[in-house]
């Protein structure tokens, strides 16, 4: 995919996060090249079709509890009935004896409704009195026994292009007899980190180096993702290098992720690299943690800068990086759900900014989820994001939140399964 120079052009105004997702969702067109693949190997990938049922699911009517079948119509009214048990039916194994009036049919889970039949009585409920069977009174038509078409009716649209598959679709598209997708082709996205002080663990850690956890971070959130990860490592603060590698990832991938080394202001090689070969705007975003959002292209391929503090590059992957992920792979849900959870806890935050705090969800007093934030606020503290279970994020209307404050949760597992 092709970018135009000014793609990402923004003024320099403070963006709200909502701006932020409107104009990358309004910018960037879903690469959109499809391809059919065996049901599975589907998951975690995009469908480019609806999948419309030639089947009725399940195609005929049949018993949901083991017991004994026979027509609503012939019950008495109010006592006991009893039937002549005519004839067995097992899943797969219909009846061959088709019943008369009066006539019962013993039924096991999954068989095929025996003709004239639409009720069941499960057997815990039946007395046997030698060939015949005593149904008490009391069922309601239709009891115990599942309709045709129930769960799916001929002609109904049970999975739409533009969602990502989990196993349960991939499951309703095995029920209407599919054994391929046709599916977006995945993004290719490369991912590295940049720094003279980054290191790759293993490796010896010289004074005043860090290993690199960034990278680990990424390329695991994008294995949830339909992407196909590339993983280009650290390069060195070298304006050649960085450029070298830049220009020949852009010709393979279809887009390239970094975190780190994009602030404004800063002496840095990826920003003069990315600005050389390309275009690079830095979006102020309204937003804490994270600073500018780095967006720019490299011979015509998107290029996202996020931050380098480990709390702001994951925030901001998972906020701004993930939807326009997805928009690229043709997903057409691309904001994670949040839920309403209390607070227990106080922050005070600025107005007119969007904050993320970390959290851990216990059970309150009355059972309804209580979220307790971590302590320790500073962007590169690693382990708020390890100690918590997901991101309470603040609007920017927003200023206090104390104990009993409803606030929106978003779960690390929306994100990462
Ligand atoms: P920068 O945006 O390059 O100024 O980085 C901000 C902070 O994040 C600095 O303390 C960096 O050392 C740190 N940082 C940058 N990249 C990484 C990385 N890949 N892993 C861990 N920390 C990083
Ligand atoms: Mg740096």
């Amino acid at each position: 995919m092709q970018l135009s120079d000014d793609c990402f052009a923004a003024d320099d105004h403070l963006m709200t996060t909502a701006e932020a997702l409107n104009l990358l969702s309004g910018r960037i067109e879903p690469i959109g090249t499809q391809e059919m693949i065996p049901l599975r190997q589907s998951r975690k990938r995009v469908l480019a079709e609806d999948v419309i049922s030639d089947y009725s699911v399940p195609p005929k009517g049949n018993s949901a509890v083991d017991g004994y079948s026979f027509a609503f119509e012939s019950l008495r009214n109010g006592q006991d009935t009893s039937f002549r048990v005519v004839d067995r039916a097992a899943a797969g194994h219909p009846a061959t004896v088709v019943p008369g009036r009066g006539e019962a049919i013993r039924v096991f889970t999954g068989a095929v409704m025996p003709s004239g039949h639409d009720t069941v009585a499960m057997q815990e409920d039946c007395e046997i009195d030698g060939d015949n069977v005593v149904i008490p009174p009391g069922l309601s038509p239709g009891a115990n026994s599942r309709r045709a078409g129930e769960d799916v009716e001929k002609g109904d649209v049970v999975l739409r292009r533009g969602q990502l598959l989990r196993a349960q679709d991939l499951g309703i598209a095995a029920s209407v007899g599919r054994t391929e997708l046709s599916v977006y082709q995945s993004v290719r996205v490369a991912v590295f980190s940049t720094g003279d002080e980054i290191r790759e663990p293993g490796k010896l850690l010289p004074e005043g180096a860090i290993y690199d956890s960034n990278r680990y971070v990424l390329m695991s959130l994008l294995e949830a993702l339909p992407v196909e990860v590339i993983d280009l490592g650290i390069l060195p603060d070298d304006p050649d290098a960085v450029a070298v590698a830049l220009r020949s990832a852009a010709q393979e991938q279809d887009i390239l992720l970094t975190s780190g080394g994009v602030s404004v202001g800063e002496e840095d090689h990826v920003k003069n690299a990315v600005s050389e070969n390309g275009s690079l705007y830095f979006w102020r975003l309204a937003i804490k943690p994270g600073r500018p959002l780095a967006l720019g292209q490299v011979d015509g391929t998107p290029f996202v800068g996020l931050p380098g503090n480990p709390v702001a590059a994951m925030v901001t992957f998972i906020r701004f990086a993930r939807p326009l992920l997805l928009r690229l792979a043709g997903g057409t849900d691309l904001e994670p759900k949040l839920y309403r959870v209390r607070a227990d806890f106080s922050h005070r935050k600025k107005r007119n900014r969007r904050e993320w705090v970390r959290a851990r969800l216990k059970s309150g007093k009355d059972g309804t989820p209580e979220a307790e934030k971590f302590a320790r606020e500073g962007a590169g503290i690693l382990r708020s994001l390890v100690e918590s279970d997901g991101l309470i994020e603040l609007p920017e209307d927003m200023t206090e939140v104390v104990p009993g404050t409803m606030v929106e949760f978003l779960p690390f597992a929306e994100v990462i399964s």
